[in-house]
């Protein structure tokens, strides 16, 4: 499941999408012009961004350099529509950000499957792949989280927010990710959830990490936010 927000004038090919990317499993928001989209965008950051190029007021290629211009949507994946299908035009699209462009009319079987290619390439932990790190192992087809032994795996339980929060961290290691970061990456509101949110599911996390003793990967820094090391802490005991 991702957030996908459709930034689309014409209310039937928007609801067209939209109805096709909620069969697929997506959550959809719809805006019809480029300052709804931005008010979505500034509420929750989503995992991509299907923008039309021609809106009411500000273009959508303008939208697109806007985004790329400022750092909280710089790498917010973008797949450009246009009524026009020239090579120029599609040229202008990817010089000003966005990840694939598709021309009008399209079939939604395509714009489906450019956009699970820029999903795929532009965030791994959306994937299905297994994640493994110190004999911590996440499976997010499965939902699994296990530690391996010798005798064999024994499972963690956790509830779907430690889940999602983990697999970011396992996905995203040895970096300082700051509240807001961890709320943007695995909530998708910096807005209106509290910052304090994270320090709670975080307190949960290493509770559920605790019988494996991996609940020492995830680690405070001090007035910056949270990291998932391997390496301990400096002046922290080894365990
Ligand atoms: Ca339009």
């Amino acid at each position: 499941m991702s957030r996908i927000v459709v930034v689309e004038d014409e209310s039937a090919i928007a609801e067209l999408i939209a109805i096709n990317l909620r069969h697929a499993g997506h959550e959809v928001t719809l805006a019809a012009s480029a300052e709804q989209a931005q008010r979505a965008i500034d509420a929750v950051l989503p995992d991509l961004v299907v923008l039309d190029w021609m809106l009411p007021g500000q273009s959508g290629l303008a939208l697109a350099r806007q985004w790329r211009a400022s750092e909280r949507t710089r790498e917010l994946p973008i797949i450009m529509l246009t009524a026009r299908g020239e090579e120029s035009d599609k040229v202008a699209g990817l010089d000003a950000g966005a990840d694939d462009y598709i021309a009008k009319p399209f079939s939604t079987n395509e714009l489906m499957a450019r956009i699970r290619a820029v999903l795929r390439r532009k965030a791994p932990e959306a994937l299905e792949d297994q994640v493994e790190v110190a004999g911590l192992r996440l499976d997010p087809s499965t939902r699994r989280i296990s530690r391996r032994t010798a005798q064999g795996d024994i499972d963690l339980k956790m509830g779907p927010t430690e889940f999602r929060l983990l697999h970011f961290l396992m996905t995203h290691p040895e970096r300082v990710h700051s509240r807001a970061q961890l709320l943007d990456q695995v909530w998708g509101d910096h807005v209106f959830v509290e910052e304090r949110t994270v320090d709670v599911h975080i307190r949960r996390l290493r509770c559920a990490l605790e019988p494996s003793g991996h609940d020492s990967l995830v680690q405070t820094v001090r007035g910056s936010g949270y990291r998932f090391s391997t390496q301990q802490e400096s002046a922290a005991p080894v365990r």
